[in-house]
């Protein structure tokens, strides 16, 4: 049997992240979208759970009910910092 387990943070981020940065009005391309994820990763604690594919869609649920204002909030302050000073294009 092989481990599993999963950072939640990483899923609820990823699933607010498109209506986030269109909110905030920057560019959305592949670049500016990674720094966008990585930055709010960085700024919000993980939440790893050890589980098994079946029973994740409900831990996830839940715990998106209690994280999504926070997430929305490091996700705009992410957003809004790279729209300022986008990398795309200067690699
Ligand atoms: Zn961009």
């Amino acid at each position: 049997m092989a481990m599993e387990y999963r950072n939640l943070m990483e899923d609820i981020v990823l699933q607010n992240l498109d209506t986030v940065m269109a909110a905030e009005g920057g560019c959305t391309c592949d670049a500016c979208k990674s720094d966008v994820v990585a930055y709010t990763l960085n700024h919000l604690a993980p939440h790893y759970v050890a589980t098994r594919q079946g029973r994740l869609m409900v831990k996830l649920q839940s715990y998106e009910l209690q994280s999504r204002a926070d997430v929305v909030a490091a996700l705009s302050e992410a957003a809004v910092m790279v729209a300022k000073s986008p990398r795309h294009g200067r690699e």
